[in-house]
């Protein structure tokens, strides 16, 4: 199995909550949502954060970007409004270690975040 927990969820290895599977993006619900809709849209291919897709392969990049949209009006959040985060780094408070946007929507969102 790999090392790498995202990886493992797109080889089916670790079961996730998938929603959309497409030929390079995968999208799962957060396991711990902070948000009434909270998905992380990933690249099946691993990549360390979504500054190394978007500078590798802008497309793959514009793919997840893509994902999340429809996903955003599939849960009925692309009207009422939502936030796309991409954590990078340890000052980002990125913990996984594997490219990946949230997507959350469905109650106010503060700003700052904390
Ligand atoms: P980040 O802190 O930006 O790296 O986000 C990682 C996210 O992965 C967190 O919101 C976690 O709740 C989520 N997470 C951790 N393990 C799993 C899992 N097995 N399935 C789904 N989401 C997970
Ligand atoms: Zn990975």
């Amino acid at each position: 199995m790999s090392e790498c927990l995202f990886c493992a969820i797109a080889a089916g290895d670790i079961p996730g909550d998938v929603l959309v599977r497409t030929d390079r993006v995968m999208a799962f619900r957060d396991i711990d949502p902070k948000a009434p809709t909270h998905i992380l849209i990933i690249p099946i291919e691993h990549y360390d954060d979504v500054p190394s897709v978007a500078l590798a392969d802008a497309s793959l990049a514009g793919e997840i970007f893509e994902v999340a949209a429809g996903l955003a009006a599939a849960e009925g959040i692309d009207q009422t409004g939502h936030r796309l985060v991409a954590n990078t780094g340890q000052q980002g408070g990125q913990t996984v270690g594997h490219a990946h946007v949230h997507l959350l929507g469905g109650r106010s969102l503060g700003w700052p975040p904390g």
